[in-house]
């Protein structure tokens, strides 16, 4: 299998910092009239600090836990900690507890610097084996990659997803336990490892495993977790499957709590995926801010990508476009085909060059029930937009090694979208000398990536131990992402139908989140929380 360690990352930041509450305000949207909140309601640890949210105080309980102490002064009906995902992007997971009984939402691992990823070898707080079930929003690694070291260290109960997330997992966890092994090995080879010898987080038979445990669970479906919580699946665009969660658990006389939890935010009016189902209200909402503090390059991305194929075209040469295996990929060659159709491009060969990406495609090609109106349009007409006739699928490395010899004008897709693995590496090596070719980056390129030196203008690039000059031209559109900005968090948020009462700011870094604070202060009157890893909010009454 050819390793595509994009599909192991999503999105962490966007490019264009904006004023908190210098937006407009959107007038489609109705504003209801903001009710003060009533901070706190819920405790988290010794003290809570509601005026300066991000002042939590709490610390993990000790892992021999497993139930809830009451205090006897309160009755509590649930606890939620933090595990992953406070004031970062990475390592998704909320621990829940009420009685004798834990779930937990989500189950990312942590990505990116070394000690984010060190973070992945703590034990939980939890007995894995004592956990009765996980629910995930979402297929994303940063969401779900842990699930095979939770089964390798104990954890039996089901996972429940969506129907497509289930999918896409079985394509997306195999690879990470690949990337595991093979890093492993990497580290043996060089004994740079502290441990020796360097053991993978978690294996193939793992990742296997947690497959097996999967249970997919249809939108809007209730499920019992345990007699007294219940959950459902809320679509939420931003990747195929994606979901928000919404908890809600029983208290005495007849009372229930709900608590959202937004998952990754998808954008309105992005093509293939139905949009974003509003925020129905709940009386605790953990929300994510990635792009709390920026919004997206606000130029219409189809004459984004008009504009720099048809350059690459008159130079001559290729254009290689390295993409994420999911939604990137699928949202391009939606968007080729329209600009195709509509004469806007020249009708040239497009190469899809990624087993992933081929995978992932004929995913959003099959879940037919998430497109949105125009996809479901196209499929009635007998056209597959993100299957298009010009489109050429290279699966083998034989065929991959065929792409070498074509000569422009064509499209090749490839991943990884950061250029950091992946066949991507072949085609730059071959066609970054040539100044006829172009590379267009169409998402985040993270720091330290290949594709970030190219970006910045690196006159040479180390691929597979040599340097290769570059002399091709690179463009770096910033018009896609499938994390809602700054703004249409707002809009999502304003869409609500009552308001919360506690509101956790999470998955974003520090800045952005202090940033959107302040414009939910200013625009919903709301108080908000940033918890930090480790905190714990409980549902007290
Ligand atoms: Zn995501």
């Amino acid at each position: 299998m050819i390793m595509d360690r994009d599909t192991i990352m999503d999105e962490a930041a966007g490019r264009n910092r904006v004023v908190a509450g210098s937006l407009a305000p959107t007038p489609s949207v109705p504003v209801p009239v903001p009710v003060p909140v009533t901070v706190p309601v819920w405790r988290a640890g010794a003290a809570l600090t509601p005026s300066r949210p991000h002042l939590f105080t709490s610390s993990l309980p000790h892992r021999a836990g497993g139930g809830i102490q009451y205090d006897g002064t309160r009755r509590l009906c649930m606890k939620i900690t933090v595990l992953g995902a406070g004031r970062c992007v990475t390592g998704s997971k909320y621990l829940l507890q009420w009685k004798h009984h834990a779930a937990l939402v989500d189950c990312g691992l942590f990505q990116g610097p070394a000690e984010n990823r060190r973070r992945n070898w703590k034990p939980l707080p939890y007995p894995e084996h004592r956990l009765g079930a996980v629910v995930l929003t979402h297929a994303h690694i940063d969401h779900s990659g842990y699930l095979p070291r939770l089964v390798r260290q104990g954890f039996r109960g089901p996972i429940h997803c969506t129907p497509p997330t289930a999918a896409l997992l079985r394509v997306l966890l195999p690879d990470a336990a690949h990337l595991q092994e093979e890093e492993a090995r990497y580290a043996n080879k060089k004994g740079y490892s502290k441990h020796r010898p360097a053991l993978p987080l978690f294996r193939l038979a793992d990742a296997k495993a947690a497959l097996r445990a999967l249970e997919p669970v249809p939108f809007g479906e209730w499920v019992d977790l345990n007699p007294g919580v219940k959950f459902r699946y809320h679509r939420q665009g931003h990747i195929l499957g994606a979901a928000a969660v919404e908890v809600v658990t029983k208290v005495s006389g007849g009372q229930h709590r709900s608590v959202y939890f937004s998952g990754d935010v998808g954008r309105y009016g992005v093509p293939i995926l139905r949009e974003p189902e509003s925020y129905p209200g709940s009386d605790v909402l953990f929300v994510e801010t990635t792009y709390g503090d920026r919004l997206h390059d606000r130029r219409d991305p189809y004459s984004v990508l008009a504009d720099a194929v048809n350059a690459g075209i008159r130079r001559g040469g290729v254009i290689l476009i390295p993409a994420f295996a999911v939604d990137r990929t699928q949202e391009i060659l939606y968007i080729l085909h329209e600009l195709m159709e509509s004469g806007e491009v020249p009708e040239i060969p497009i190469f899809l060059d990624s087993p992933m990406g081929i995978e992932t495609t004929a995913l959003y090609s099959r879940f037919v029930e998430e497109h949105d109106a125009e996809m479901r349009e196209y499929f009635s007409e007998g056209k597959n937009p993100i299957f298009p006739p010009n489109l050429t699928v290279t699966r083998s490395t034989a065929e991959s090694k065929k792409l070498n010899h074509v000569d422009g004008p064509a499209i090749i897709i490839s991943a990884s979208g950061m250029a950091t693995g992946g066949r991507i590496l072949h085609h730059l090596k071959l066609r970054l000398p040539d100044p006829r070719n172009t590379v267009l980056f169409v998402g985040y390129q993270a720091q330290g990536t290949k594709g970030r030196r190219l970006v910045e203008g690196e006159p040479e690039i180390k691929i597979h131990g040599g340097w290769i000059p570059v002399r091709a031209h690179v463009d770096s559109l910033g018009a896609f992402s499938a994390h809602a900005d700054q703004e249409e968090l707002l809009v999502w948020l304003k869409r609500r139908k009552r308001e919360p009462s506690t509101v956790c700011l999470i998955h974003g870094e520090l800045p952005a989140q202090e940033t959107f604070a302040d414009l939910l202060k200013k625009e919903l009157g709301w108080e908000t929380l940033i918890p930090e890893i480790g905190d714990e909010i409980d549902l007290s009454r």
